[in-house]
């Protein structure tokens, strides 16, 4: 719990906030509300290789919270010197989605429905900010989470032009949600995702689901770092009571 105190107050101190007045959350999807990391860098990895990219999976997790095409800008622009055309990237990002498609089922990352009912049991929001635009697993969250994400309070890669590390679609969120900066908590696992939850001022959360160093969550600006997210789940209690301590 002191953890918790001392990650808040310095949070506060940076952004200029007396205390948080804690409406919503405002979760990540891939990573986070489903396990489907591992079947996107898959998918990236193969189709950029076959595009004649250098792109291991890995890369896929350094680059997640980007947009498709920010990634495909981003590989092309270090490895090419060259922005792609409109038609590379069309090409490349209709062959990733139909080779997920392809690939078994991806599952709810375990703990997360958990922890959902468990916001929505302090009478808090819940709110998605994804860069993803992969229609198979943007259908399937009133699915998996019980319609507990009303459509409006979802943000995808459909509705900003600038994804993430940037802070639109966090920005995005808290003008569609009608929440101020202070109001809100957001929950990543990659580290250009909590850039871009930093970036809009909010508190981050960061949940390593992945293979990366947990460091490398920290030094993207991460305000607290869990292993996973049942880790998080059980431990939401806490962390709440710390958030909202007056
Ligand atoms: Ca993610």
């Amino acid at each position: 719990m002191s953890n918790y105190k001392d990650a808040i107050n310095s949070y506060l101190q940076l952004q200029g906030h007396k205390a948080l007045q804690l409406r919503a959350v405002l979760f990540d999807m891939d990573g986070v509300l489903f396990d489907s990391m591992p079947h996107h860098a898959r998918a990236w990895s193969q189709v950029m290789q076959a595009e004649g990219y250098d792109f291991s999976p890995m890369e896929v997790y350094m680059n997640e919270g980007r947009t498709g095409s920010d990634t495909i800008t981003t590989a092309s622009l270090a490895q090419r010197g060259t922005v792609p055309t409109k038609e590379e990237i069309d090409r490349i990002c209709k062959a990733k989605c139909d080779l997920f498609a392809t690939y078994p089922e991806t599952q709810p990352m375990q703990g997360a429905l958990e922890l959902v009912n468990k916001v929505i049991a302090c009478g808090l929001t819940p709110m998605i900010v994804t860069g993803s635009g992969t229609p198979t697993l943007l259908e399937r969250i009133a699915v998996n989470y019980n319609g507990l994400f009303a459509p409006e309070h979802i943000i995808t890669s459909f509705n900003v032009k600038r994804g993430k590390p940037f802070p639109d679609p966090y920005l995005l969120a808290l003008e569609k949600g009608g929440f101020n900066p202070d109001e809100v908590i957001v929950v990543e696992n990659a580290p250009l995702g909590v850039q871009a939850g930093v970036a809009a001022g909010l508190f981050t959360v960061a949940v390593n689901t992945g293979p990366l160093e947990e460091k490398v969550l920290s030094e993207a600006g991460a305000s607290l770092v869990f292993p996973s997210m049942p880790t998080l789940a059980g431990e939401w209690e806490s962390l709440y009571a710390a958030l909202t301590a007056k």
